[in-house]
């Protein structure tokens, strides 16, 4: 096993994901402490101009072809588990998105890697890897050693400052031939379905009144709507809201819905899943209302309101309001 650090570019439509540079500047606060490299994993067709943008790393590993053009869980993973094999890194970090989720297991399996998911950070104890994974939506931190033969770590967006590892530069490109079974995957990509537009843009509101499945039931949406009115913001939601179809999915804040920075976030009855927190731990000024003092959404709130929503959100209208 080298002390090499390998992070996997996640990329959408030309464009590094953040969750990207998170792992690069944890992955070189990694490398650095094994006396490693820091090698960025670039898979797809045509996309070496990314390269450039990840400065921060000391070597990047480009896989170009035709079947990588877009996500494709099956030929990404043979193809990664070809340059695990061949470069036995120290860590594999994968991003623990909705593509990473599907990627990171297969390339468990394909490498024959243990797999560390939902890691909020990685750090080096005693010479050793140690990865800390958020369990039962944030509620449970666990910590993982690994073994000598490696891992494949799935790291939660959000958990590490993207800032630290973005950099502009010339990284030696290292290009890795792509295993001939990725001719005829059995996985192909058919098309890219978009959300559907034409709704209010919540990524460009200051003030969002966010409701969780909390507010139980789609007759309450009117009493939250008129809150947002009143505090001249937008109405967003936790995604269960947008599986019982209560609002659009232009409307969902988190993993796979979008990210948001208001300058006023106020989550009514919502657990802070680490999937939702993804999506607007950035905001200015975060206010929890929820009947749980352990929700783990008030770690993420400036203030927090223990309670119960239908009392306290009459109340906020009203002084809105006035
Ligand atoms: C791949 C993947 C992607 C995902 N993407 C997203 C995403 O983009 N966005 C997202 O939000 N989730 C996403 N999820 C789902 C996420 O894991 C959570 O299930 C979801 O965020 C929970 O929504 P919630 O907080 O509204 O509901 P719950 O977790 O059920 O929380 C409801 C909260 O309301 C509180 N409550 C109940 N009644 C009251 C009351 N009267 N007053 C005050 N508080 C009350 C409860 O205490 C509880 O904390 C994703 C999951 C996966 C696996």
């Amino acid at each position: 096993m080298s002390q090499d650090i390998f992070v996997v570019a996640e990329h959408l439509k030309g464009k590094l994901a953040d969750v990207t540079f998170e792992m690069l500047g944890k992955g070189r606060e990694l490398a650095d402490a094994r006396g490693g490299n820091l090698v960025a994993v670039l898979l797809g067709n045509g996309v070496k101009n990314l390269v450039t943008e990840m400065g921060i790393a000391n070597r990047v590993i480009s896989v170009e072809h035709a079947s990588l053009e877009n996500f494709n869980p099956e030929t990404y993973s043979t193809a990664l588990a070809e340059v695990i094999r061949a470069k036995s890194p120290a860590a594999t970090l994968v991003a623990n998105s909705s593509m990473g989720m599907d990627l990171a297991a297969a390339l468990s399996i394909r490498a024959g890697l243990p797999l560390v998911a939902y890691a909020i950070d990685v750090k080096v104890e005693d010479g050793a890897l140690v990865a800390t994974s958020q369990l039962y939506g944030g509620k449970l931190n666990v910590e993982s050693q690994f073994s000598a033969e490696g891992a494949v770590v799935s790291m939660l967006a959000g958990a590490s400052s993207a800032d630290k590892g973005r950099a502009t530069g010339s990284p030696a490109v290292e290009d890795f031939a792509p295993p001939l079974s990725l001719a005829s995957p059995k996985v192909r990509f058919k098309k890219m379905i978009e959300p559907e537009g034409g709704d209010v843009d919540i990524t460009t509101k200051e003030v969002l009144v966010s409701v969780g499945r909390g507010i139980q039931s789609v007759d309450n949406i009117p009493q939250m709507q008129e809150l947002a009115d009143a505090l001249g913001g937008a109405l967003s939601c936790s995604r269960p809201i947008v599986d019982s179809k209560w609002l659009p999915k232009t409307r969902q804040v988190g993993k796979s819905g979008v990210k948001v920075k208001p300058k006023f976030y106020l989550a009514l009855g919502i657990s802070g899943a680490p999937e939702h927190i993804e999506g607007m731990k950035d905001a200015e000024l975060i206010v929890a209302i929820n009947s749980d003092p352990n929700a783990p959404i008030f770690d993420y709130a400036h203030y927090g309101i223990v309670g119960d929503l239908f009392d306290i959100v009459p109340l906020l209208t009203e002084k809105a309001k006035a």
